[in-house]
């Protein structure tokens, strides 16, 4: 995969103001966002394409995943096993550098840094993630995220961390609220892990406690799959309400520990978790690459968004079509961005990207279920569509053992997938 570097001449991929610009000889790929997607799309660079310099820009020096930090609210992760430094992608010849992405010049293919430095690129690859829609829950605000943490960011723990200690303090036969989004939103089948790994803790610890799930929308991710683990191994304890049984929370009181659906009924509850709507990451709209809806439009054939050629924009930030915002496909959608990146920079048509998925949600100690996808673009870079007969979810039954292997499949997941970013 392989190839020599371009033969032009290439002016600094660091800094360009203040001006400390150095001569270099590779072409200058600039990673803003060091998560799923941006860290794997450094790693895979460096490893695939050396003839690349890269350059990582995170503002954080450490990495808390969302994926397997609803184990923490069980007690069978800590915050130490899902958080993660840079020092394997420096060691990989990345480039890092702790800052924040505050302007990108697309045309002038610059981005400046909170701290004052310009860094020049000839392709950028955005992966910022996402924003949480504070005030689009009358109430909710970041304040009341203090009160009512929404855990959904992975950022340094302090509200997964949160979350634990509130479980930790609430009486047993209390009411654990949670209010759940309309689509889209990171992780489609999150928040039911989450209701999982909350029942799990509370049928240890809690067992007269009660799990109240208001949901904004009518069908989930693995529905049959979770609900039948629920009557399984926590009989009793979770009750699930739709949107059109009322489940759609509008308001949230976080003095007064309520959360108000749609038809106005008011929920008291204990401890609340609220998962706001969301959108792309701010950097993705002041640069004016989202559209109206908050998250960015691409080509699906080279993750370029619509508005500005040369950025290509992977992750949960980006308009997927029918691919789920998962830390899986954040991944490949980075290592597709990568190859066409590297490809056009050679002068070279980007190659035909296949995207692939498995999204595992683990429902109880030695328990999984897992749902998989195989994803192309056509041929014009219009649309994604998953590929006819090319993935499905694990089976429905009383399927002991299938559960326990799929619980070990997503240990090797997390740590290989975790081992190829960070090193
Ligand atoms: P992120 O991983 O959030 O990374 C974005 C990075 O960009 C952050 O580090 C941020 O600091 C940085 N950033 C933001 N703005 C700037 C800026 N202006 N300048 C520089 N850097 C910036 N996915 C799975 O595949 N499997 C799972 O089991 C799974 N479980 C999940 C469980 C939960 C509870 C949640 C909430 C999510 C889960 N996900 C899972 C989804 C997964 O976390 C996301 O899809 C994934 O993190 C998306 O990657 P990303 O690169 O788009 O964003």
């Amino acid at each position: 995969m392989t190839s020599p570097a371009p033969r032009r001449a290439l002016l600094g991929a660091a800094l360009v103001a203040p001006m400390v610009a150095r001569a270099q000889t590779a072409a200058r790929l600039l990673v803003v966002g060091g998560g799923f997607g941006g860290a794997s799309a450094a790693s895979y660079a460096r490893r695939e394409y050396p003839w690349l310099d890269v350059t990582l820009v995170e503002p954080r020096t450490r990495y808390v995943t969302c994926p397997y930090s609803n184990r923490i609210l069980a007690g069978d992760r800590s915050l130490a096993d899902v958080t993660h430094g840079y020092d394997g992608l420096r060691a990989s010849g990345a480039r890092v550098v702790h800052d924040r992405a505050v302007h990108i010049d697309p045309v002038a293919r610059r981005v400046r840094l909170g701290g004052g430095a310009v860094l020049g690129y000839d392709r950028l690859i955005l992966s910022p993630g996402i924003a949480l829609r504070f005030g689009a829950l009358d109430g909710y605000d970041e304040g009341a995220a203090e009160r009512m943490p929404h855990a959904w960011i992975g950022a340094d723990g302090a509200q997964i961390t949160l979350l634990r200690q509130q479980l930790e303090a609430m009486p047993d036969g209390g009411v654990v609220g949670l209010a759940v989004p309309a689509n889209p939103f990171r992780c489609p089948p999150g928040p039911y892990e989450r209701i999982s790994q909350i029942a799990a803790y509370l049928s240890r610890h809690k067992p007269r406690s009660k799990i109240l799930a208001l949901d904004a929308k009518d069908t989930f991710s693995k529905q049959g799959l979770f609900q039948d683990a629920w009557r399984a191994l926590y009989p009793g304890m979770i009750e699930w309400v739709s949107a059109s049984n009322d489940g759609r929370v509008v308001r949230a009181d976080p003095g007064a520990m309520v959360l108000e659906t749609e038809f106005g009924t008011r929920h008291r509850v204990d401890v609340a978790n609220v998962i706001p709507p969301q959108s792309a990451a701010a950097i993705a709209a002041d640069a004016g690459l989202a559209d109206r809806t908050g998250w960015v439009p691409v080509d699906a054939r080279t993750l370029e968004a619509r508005a500005a050629p040369g950025v290509h924009v992977v992750g949960d930030a980006m308009i997927p079509g029918p691919m789920p915002k998962s830390g899986f496909l954040a991944s490949s959608e980075a290592k597709a961005a990568v190859a066409a990146a590297a490809a056009m920079l050679r002068g070279e048509p980007p190659p035909e990207p296949v995207f692939v998925n498995t999204c595992y949600s683990h429902v109880g100690p030695d328990y999984a279920i897992s749902v998989a996808n195989i994803f192309r673009a056509d041929a014009a870079g219009r649309s994604f569509a998953e590929v006819p007969a090319s993935g499905g979810t694990s089976p429905r039954g009383d399927l002991p053992e299938q559960r326990r292997l799929e619980a070990l499949h997503a240990d090797g997941w997390y740590a290989s997938i975790t081992r190829e970013l960070f090193g």
